[in-house]
């Protein structure tokens, strides 16, 4: 996007006045040495989750929290772990299961930083990606923590190479990325194996159906820590530009032309102007999608699929249909109409400027629209920006602009769940000998019959070509590119998504 704003390294600690409000360790029932080590790493305030996490977890209760990335959660979970380890008790003692290794290495590093307050306390990050063997090796040694991804945690399990029965703590880092990478079966297995008696703790940026089924079925009695999103506001930039009722569509596909957010929801007042937005955008070659009340559940499920893992630009919706969708990582969300309730206008906005990115915010309102904003601007106690249409990058006329793309592009596998298909056996398929690298595979969502992988769309071709040709785990598997056609001239918006089921053309 031209004018996004390079974001500053995330701190916990937002202000300085923030900071100077912020309460200190001491108040904690640590030991001095702990608290000494805090203050040795800098450690002297409490970020918000650690203030309202501590007190409940220190106590021994179960704990779901919502905090996001940067945050301050490694502390709010290692710290209670920590004191109840025992150290010459050479047994696992508590669990922390992330998303990737890169968080797993990260949470290992500073639980490491952490637990410095006392000796040879041991710490172990088990990963996929590296050989089990010296995995293996390290655990018959002995480690009080365990760090690690699902899928491998349960691989040790399985062998018999990691013992649960000492754990006292089981922490689920980040679930919701854990469920987006097609976790879910893997992190019920290590559930389960762990004792009844422990404590666990859940932290995740949002919450989708599947976190919240997660908490239920493995948290007791939890308390939940839920931090007001006050600062998110900043994140979003808000425009609004007048429009007129017949260039109301066109100035949607310059505002993406202009702003070239890689995933945008649309937000449509009415079904109708859905479809026609729809048709817009196809007929310009934006990858778009639709999402309406009256698709069946495998059709919505497949089309969130495709724009969740950006190998679509574009969901078209209306607010109904976007109800409880829970997708993070939005750059830009478009009101195509602004709404005449205004909670619902900070509703949709609040969709973007997450995860601790800038978020564009939008809006088209016609001449008679503009008491709407008015509402708006009160509710969001702030001055609105209005901006031209005419300041957007010029369309075609001079030099032509490359079309707005998605950086992925979707392999249908199919094979899922029923024929234990995991996604560490996808990757592994693609990275490794295959020669994909690791950045080159987006998100792996595993449905129970079918596996939706998000590749780089420039090797879309060669690693749907190398699956087709050498199988997963042995097995020869049936794989095709899930693509919108371009071309597709949709009379309504169920037939232009109906088109995502056939094959497209080679
Ligand atoms: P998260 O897991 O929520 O993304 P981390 O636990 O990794 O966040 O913390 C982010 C960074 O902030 C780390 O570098 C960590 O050392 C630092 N940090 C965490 N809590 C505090 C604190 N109370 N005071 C100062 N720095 C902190
Ligand atoms: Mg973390």
């Amino acid at each position: 996007m031209p004018d996004r704003q390079p974001l500053p390294p995330p701190s916990p600690i937002a202000t300085e006045e923030d900071a100077a409000n912020a309460p200190s360790f001491d108040r904690l029932p640590l030991a001095a040495a702990m608290l000494e080590n805090l203050r040795r790493l800098g450690y002297l305030t409490m970020t918000p989750v650690q203030a309202e996490s501590l007190p409940l977890t220190l106590a021994g209760h179960d704990l779901i929290a919502q905090a996001k990335t940067g945050s301050g959660k490694t502390a709010a979970f290692a710290l209670p772990l920590l004191t109840k380890l025992n150290p010459r008790r050479f047994a696992v003692q508590a669990l922390v299961l992330c998303p990737t290794r890169e968080l797993a290495d990260q949470v290992c590093r500073e639980i490491r930083r952490l637990a410095r307050a006392e000796d040879n306390i041991k710490i172990l990050s088990l990963v996929g990606g590296s050989t089990m063997r010296p995995q293996m090796a390290s655990l018959e040694h002995g480690a009080h923590i365990v760090v690690g991804t699902p899928g491998r945690i349960m691989d040790h399990l399985q062998r018999g190479s990691l013992n649960l029965e000492s754990l006292h703590t089981l922490v689920f880092d980040e679930a919701d990325r854990m469920l987006d990478m097609g976790f879910l079966n893997d992190m019920v297995f290590v559930a389960r194996q762990c004792p009844g008696k422990r404590q666990t703790l859940l932290f995740s940026a949002t919450f989708p159906d599947g976190v919240e089924q997660l908490a239920r079925q493995f948290l007791r009695q939890p308390r939940t820590v839920k931090l007001p999103e006050r600062h998110e506001a900043d994140k979003i930039r808000q425009r609004f530009y007048e429009v007129s009722g017949e260039n109301r569509l066109e100035a949607v596909a310059r505002l993406l032309e202009h702003y070239r957010p890689v995933s945008t929801l649309a937000f449509c007042n009415t079904r109708r102007q859905c479809r026609d937005l729809l048709k817009v955008l196809r007929e310009r070659g934006f990858h778009a999608l639709a999402l309406h009340g009256e698709m069946e559940q495998r059709e919505r499920d497949q089309v969130l699929v495709l724009f969740a893992n950006r190998s679509c630009s574009v969901l078209v919706a209306t607010d109904v249909a976007a109800r409880g969708l829970d997708i993070a990582d939005l750059e830009a969300v478009i009101n195509v109409d602004v709404t005449p309730d205004p909670e619902v206008h900070v509703h949709r906005i609040g969709r973007t400027g997450r995860a601790d990115r800038n978020g564009w915010a939008l809006s088209l309102a016609s001449a008679n629209q503009r008491r709407r904003v008015d509402d708006i601007a009160r509710e969001l106690g702030t001055q609105v920006e209005w901006h031209d249409l005419a300041e957007l990058t010029a369309e075609a006329g001079g030099t032509a602009r490359q079309p707005l793309l998605p950086p992925m592009a979707t392999l249908q596998i199919l094979g899922g769940r029923k024929d234990k298909l995991r996604p560490g056996d996808v990757l592994g398929a693609l990275t490794g000998e295959a020669g994909f690298s690791a950045a080159q595979v987006g998100k792996i969502t595993i449905t129970e019959f079918h596996t939706y992988v998000a590749v780089a769309r420039q090797v879309a071709e060669a690693a749907r070509r190398r699956l087709s040709e050498v199988g997963i785990k042995g097995r020869s598997v049936k794989v095709r590119i899930l693509e919108i056609p371009d071309e597709t001239r949709p009379e309504t918006a169920s037939r232009a998504n109906a088109s995502l089921r056939r094959k497209p053309k080679p």
